[in-house]
C-alpha cells in the first residue's frame, strides 16, 4: 500500500488581495493547504489554532507589522521551530536585518517568483535558514526596538483620540435619549389630559356604558398610553442615573407596603395569567430608610421581569430578611424575587444589568410587557441597579441556567443598608440628595 504524502499547510499573512491570491493559487497548484489572513492579528489567531507548517508573511500590514507577529509568535513555545518568512517589498538591508531579529528564518523579497516559490518554501520547510552574521543581527535588533517604541506611541495616541471620540459620542447618545424622552414625555402629558377629559364627557360616557366594542377601544388606549409613560419614564431614568443626576428623596419606608403596592400594579396579569406570589417577611425589619418612589420602581422591575419570564401558573416568590451585621449602622436588608421561570443564561448573570441588554424578541416588543416572554426594552434591570446603587446597594442575579423546558427559574437578590443614607449625614425626615453612582 503506497502512503499518501502528508499535506502541509501554509499560512499567509498579506494584506494586498492580488498578492494574496497569486500566492494562494501557486501554493494551492503545487499542493500545499493554503490559510489566509489580511490582518496580523487575524493570522496569529489562526496559527494559534492551526499550527501551519510555515508561516509567509508580508511585512507591512494594517495591524501589527511582519516583525511583530514573528516575534508574539516566537515568545509561544510552540512556534520555537515553526518556519516564519517574510514576503516583502522592504529590500533594504536594515530592514532585513531587523526583520532577521525579529525571529524571522528567511526573508524573501518581491517581485514574487513564482516558479521558485515552492522550491524556496521547501528550503525552510525543510529546516534552511537564511545565512545572517551576528554584527548583522545586533544592529537589526536596535533598529527593531527603536521602530517597535515609535510604533507603540504613535498607536497609544491613535488609541487615545479614538477614546476620546467615542466618550464624546457616548455623551452626545446620552443627550439624545435624555433629549428624545423629555420631547417625548410633553405630548404624551397632553395625550393623558386629553384622553381623561375625553372619558368624562358625559356623551362619551353614555355612549361607553352602552356600546362594549367602544369601551374596547378606550381601555386599550388607556393600556397603551400607560405602557408608553412607563417607559418614556424608564427612559428618564435611566439618563438621570448615567448622568448623575438621580435625585433620592429619602425617608422611613415601610418594606411590607412597598411590596404591596408594587403587586397591586400587576394584580391584573397575576390572575390572568394564574401566577402566584408568596411574600415572607417574617423576621424582617417593618422599615427602611429609602426613596419609596425609586424603591417601589426597583421592585415593579423585577416583580415585572418574573412575570414576564415564569410561564403561567408559576410561583413568584418575594422574601426580605435582615443581616445585622457589626452594629445598628451595618444592618442590612436583603430583598430576594424568585421566580420559577424559564431562568438566564450563567454566562449573561452579569450583562443582563447592561442598559438596552434584552432577550426579548423585538419583533414581540408591540405586545403587553407582562405576557409570557413578551416584549421589553432592556432597561428594567439597568434602572434597578442603578436606583440601589444610588442608596449605597448591591444587586445580582443567580440562576441554574437559561431552560425554557425544566424552568429552572432565576432569583434576583438586593442588599442594601437598612439606613442607607444615615452614613451621609441624612438622620431620616424627607431629604433630597443627589447620588453619587
Ligand atoms: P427587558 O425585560 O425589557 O428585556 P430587563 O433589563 O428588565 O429588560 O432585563 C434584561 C434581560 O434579563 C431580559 O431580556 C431577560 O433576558 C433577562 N431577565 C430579567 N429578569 C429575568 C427573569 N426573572 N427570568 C429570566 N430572565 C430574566
Amino acid at each position: 500500500m503506497t502512503e499518501t504524502p502528508e499535506v502541509r499547510t501554509i499560512l499567509y499573512i498579506e494584506d494586498d488581495p492580488a498578492s494574496r491570491t497569486l500566492v494562494e493559487r501557486t501554493l494551492r497548484y503545487a499542493g500545499y493547504r493554503v490559510l489566509v489572513a489580511e490582518r496580523g492579528i487575524l493570522g496569529i489567531d489562526i496559527a494559534r489554532k492551526e499550527f501551519p507548517d510555515l508561516i509567509l508573511l508580508d511585512i507591512n500590514l494594517p495591524d501589527l507589522t511582519g516583525r511583530e507577529i514573528a516575534t508574539t509568535l516566537r515568545a509561544d513555545p510552540k512556534f520555537d521551530r515553526t518556519p516564519i518568512v517574510a514576503l516583502t517589498a522592504q529590500g533594504m538591508r536594515e530592514q532585513r536585518n531587523m526583520s532577521m531579529a525579529a525571529g524571522f528564518n528567511g526573508y524573501l523579497t518581491k517581485p514574487l517568483d513564482v516558479e521558485h516559490l515552492p522550491s524556496q518554501l521547501e528550503f525552510y520547510l525543510g529546516g534552511g535558514h537564511d545565512e545572517t552574521d551576528a554584527a548583522a543581527i545586533t544592529e537589526g535588533q536596535s533598529r527593531y526596538v527603536k521602530e517597535v517604541v515609535i510604533r507603540l506611541e504613535k498607536r497609544i495616541r491613535e488609541l487615545e483620540a479614538y477614546n476620546a471620540d467615542l466618550s464624546r459620542l457616548d455623551s452626545l447618545k446620552d443627550a439624545f435619549i435624555n433629549i428624545a424622552a423629555h420631547e417625548l414625555r410633553t405630548p404624551l402629558t397632553l395625550l393623558i389630559g386629553y384622553n381623561r377629559l375625553l372619558l368624562e364627557n358625559p356623551y362619551v360616557k353614555s355612549m361607553l356604558a352602552d356600546d362594549d366594542g367602544a369601551r374596547m377601544l378606550t381601555d386599550g388606549m388607556a393600556q397603551s398610553i400607560a405602557r408608553m409613560q412607563s417607559i418614556i419614564n424608564e427612559i428618564l431614568t435611566i439618563s438621570r442615573i448615567i448622568t448623575n443626576r438621580l435625585e433620592l428623596s429619602v425617608a422611613p419606608v415601610s418594606i411590607a407596603e412597598t411590596i404591596q403596592r408594587a403587586m397591586a400594579f400587576y394584580s391584573t396579569t397575576l390572575s390572568e395569567r394564574k401566577l402566584k406570589v408568596e411574600v415572607n417577611t417574617v423576621g424582617a425589619p417593618s422599615r427602611m430608610l429609602a426613596d419609596w418612589e425609586l424603591m417601589e420602581l426597583t421592585l415593579r422591575n423585577l416583580l415585572g421581569n418574573a412575570i414576564k419570564y415564569t410561564p403561567d401558573g408559576g410561583t413568584v416568590t418575594i422574601s426580605v430578611t435582615a443581616d445585622p451585621g457589626e452594629g445598628p449602622e451595618d444592618t442590612t436588608v436583603r430583598i430576594s424575587v424568585k421566580d420559577t421561570g424559564i431562568g438566564i443564561p450563567i454566562d449573561s448573570l452579569d450583562r443582563i444589568f447592561e442598559r438596552f441588554n434584552t432577550t426579548s424578541d423585538p419583533m414581540l416588543h408591540s405586545t403587553s410587557k407582562t405576557s409570557f416572554r413578551g416584549g421589553g426594552i432592556g432597561l428594567g434591570l439597568a434602572v434597578a441597579k442603578g436606583i440601589v446603587e444610588a442608596h449605597g446597594g448591591r444587586i445580582w442575579a443567580e440562576s441554574a441556567g437559561f431552560d425554557p423546558e425544566r424552568c429552572p427559574g432565576s432569583e434576583f437578590i438586593i442588599v442594601m443598608p437598612l439606613m442607607a443614607m444615615s452614613r451621609r449625614g441624612v438622620t431620616g425626615g424627607l431629604t433630597s440628595i443627589t447620588s453619587k453612582i
